[in-house]
């Protein structure tokens, strides 16, 4: 089946169970998808802009009631949709730092805030993970001091991801916020976690809330959330002074770091069709992260088999380590590392890069009970079959 000439149709989810690391919690919802197909076109929730000419002030469809439940969701004071993640950090970045300015990262940012303070014209410096591969707050408040040392200020932001992108594991971020507010510096929370799992912002004491619509929402890419207290919401989200010489022109009430206006069309009312769904589904976080402990049990009785997240598991992203299972059997295979992802695929799985067999992530987010059985048992029967031992 084509979408076009040379576009074939995706069929991924339909045809497979998907443990992509990345794609799991941005599936569409069947509403989501009716969304996308009504307002496909480009400026297609423009039809009732009104009075003031901006996005968040829409009625109809309700854009200006969905601005207030994503802010009191997260329990922040003004939210904003953005395109991307990545964007919200640049917002806030380009509000805050200076060129030369130092700004606290974590080793295990994701690369989008590094690019976020590089645009800035700031400094990325990394709080260490520790050897359990965690951000503590007394690493946070060393990194502090040290950076205060050299640069004889206090750092004007700070990046925490609540949970890391590399290992899943879930970081002390209230301990963190706690200390860079010491310091006064605000902190920025981001991003594997809204849509996911329960977030409550000020319970974590973040100044900036950002999540990813694609990743964690259940929306279409490229969209997202900035959230922020009363504090820093007239700052990040000021108005625009810009007056044309020519022609005196002034532009209202467009917010600067917004560009005005932000998603017009399929991506805000997406994501709005799958709100009721997402603030459903992060209510059930246990049962996914006993979904997660089930597949990891499973990939443990493999001999050999390590799981390099924290483990029992508390998110549903999963590193793993199967050098020494399914990479001595790649070894010996005549597919070499690829015969695991096409074992897989025969199971009605994907998302397991295809040729790695060594230290590898997967997601199980939004499995149904039977099909985590499956991925599990999958799992074992491919090493069974290739003559791993079964402990
Ligand atoms: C996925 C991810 C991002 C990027 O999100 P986008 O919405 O694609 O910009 C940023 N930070 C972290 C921690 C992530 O996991």
């Amino acid at each position: 089946m084509k979408c076009a000439v040379d576009i074939e149709a995706r069929d991924v989810e339909e045809m497979y169970i998907n443990i992509d690391p990345i794609q799991a919690g941005g599936r569409l919802t069947a509403d989501a998808m009716k969304a996308a197909i009504s307002f496909g076109d480009g400026y297609s929730v423009c039809d009732n802009c009104r009075n003031p000419p901006r996005l968040d002030y829409i009625k109809n469809p309700p854009i200006a009631q969905f601005h207030a439940d994503l802010a009191g969701w997260l329990n922040m004071d003004t939210a904003r949709v953005v395109p991307g993640a990545r964007r919200g950090f640049q917002a806030v970045a380009s509000t805050y730092v200076e060129k030369g300015d130092p700004v606290i990262v974590t080793a295990l940012a994701h690369y989008t805030e590094f690019m976020a303070v590089e645009a800035a014209g700031g400094i990325p410096l990394e709080i260490p993970k520790d050897t359990a591969n965690h951000i503590t707050p007394d690493a946070a408040a060393e990194k502090i001091e040290a950076v205060i040392r050299e640069f004889s200020r206090a750092p004007p932001l700070l990046f925490i991801d609540h949970v890391d992108y590399q290992f899943g594991n879930v970081h002390d971020v209230a301990g963190i916020a706690k200390v860079a507010h010491q310091y006064d510096i605000p902190v920025l929370v981001g991003a594997y976690t809204v849509g996911i799992m329960p977030v409550d912002g000020k319970a974590l004491g973040a100044d900036f809330v950002v999540g990813s619509g694609h990743k964690s929402m259940a929306a279409p890419a490229p969209s997202g959330v900035l959230a922020t207290t009363a504090e820093h919401a007239g700052r990040v989200f000021r108005t625009t002074q810009a007056k044309g010489d020519v022609t005196g022109r002034t532009f209202g009430l467009k917010e600067v770091e917004m560009m005005g206006c932000t998603l017009m069309g399929v991506t805000v009312v997406g994501m709005m069709a799958s709100f009721p769904h997402v603030r459903e589904r992060v209510q059930h976080w246990e049962t996914e992260v006993a979904h997660s402990q089930a597949v990891v049990d499973a990939l443990l009785s493999i001999e050999g088999t390590k799981v390099l997240s924290d483990s029992p598991r508390q998110h549903t992203l999963t590193r793993i380590d199967t050098r020494e299972s399914f990479d001595a059997v790649a070894q010996q295979h005549k597919k070499r590392g690829f015969f695991l992802s096409g074992e897989l695929k025969k199971r009605g799985i994907t998302g397991v890069i295809p040729g790695s067999t060594r230290v590898w992530k997967f997601n199980t987010f939004g499995l149904t009970e039977k099909q985590i059985r499956h991925v599990g048992e999958a799992f074992v029967g491919v090493a069974r079959d290739n003559g791993l031992n079964i402990i």
